[in-house]
């Protein structure tokens, strides 16, 4: 997308969505694109590229306390050491849960979110709802997410924009010291870099 934050309402991103699709069709129907060929770049998004580089990131800083250092001090190198970089993720910001701070990460104005590490977003994260209300009642939407942060930990709603992307480096859960970084990897959920779940043990 463009340089700038997209301060898009609803009805500017439902034309946006029609453009979208309306300029696909054309490109499929002039050959210039091959639909196989978008959806298989959806899916990497999704599902491959996607949370799994996330994940990486997040064991690696629970494994490796140097690294996690150079994560939560510039986060954007950090994450290109471990090749992951590009559109959407040229101004990272890592911000920690702990035992006393909860953040949530949102984009109260459009969908901004860390391609290069989470993928696509997923549609409640894009949805009016879930950006207004994570504003005005973070721990609200945490209960509906089915997570209860206790009254004595702040709540840190952070908004994404154009120039800041956050990725959540939740609580590595009690029970997992033994585990080394790639059995912690596939504890890492998308959501938990977002901030709307908890790591559990397994
Ligand atoms: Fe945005």
């Amino acid at each position: 997308m463009a340089s700038d934050h997209d301060h898009d309402h609803d009805n500017s991103l439902s034309e946006t969505v029609l453009r979208v699709k309306a300029l696909e069709s054309l490109l499929v129907e002039k050959g210039l694109v091959d639909p196989a060929a978008l959806d298989a770049m959806v899916d990497a998004y999704e599902n491959k590229i996607g949370p799994r580089n996330g994940a990486r990131v997040v064991a690696r800083a629970w494994t490796d306390p140097a690294y996690k250092a150079r994560l939560m001090a510039d986060a954007t190198a950090a994450i290109a050491e471990l090749g992951y970089s590009g559109a959407q993720g040229e101004h990272m910001v890592v911000v920690e849960n702990t035992p006393t701070v909860h953040n949530l990460v949102v984009c109260t104005l459009c969908s901004c979110y860390p391609w290069p590490v989470l993928g696509l977003p997923p549609v409640w994260y894009k949805s009016s709802a879930y950006r207004s209300r994570a504003v005005i009642d973070p721990r609200g939407v945490l209960r509906d997410f089915g997570i209860t942060v206790p009254d004595e930990v702040a709540v840190r709603v952070r908004d994404s924009t154009a120039e800041i992307r956050y990725l959540v480096l939740p609580e590595r859960p009690a029970g997992t010291e033994s585990l080394g970084a790639e059995a912690l990897e596939v504890l890492v959920t998308r959501d938990t870099m977002i901030g709307t779940a908890k790591v559990s043990a397994p």
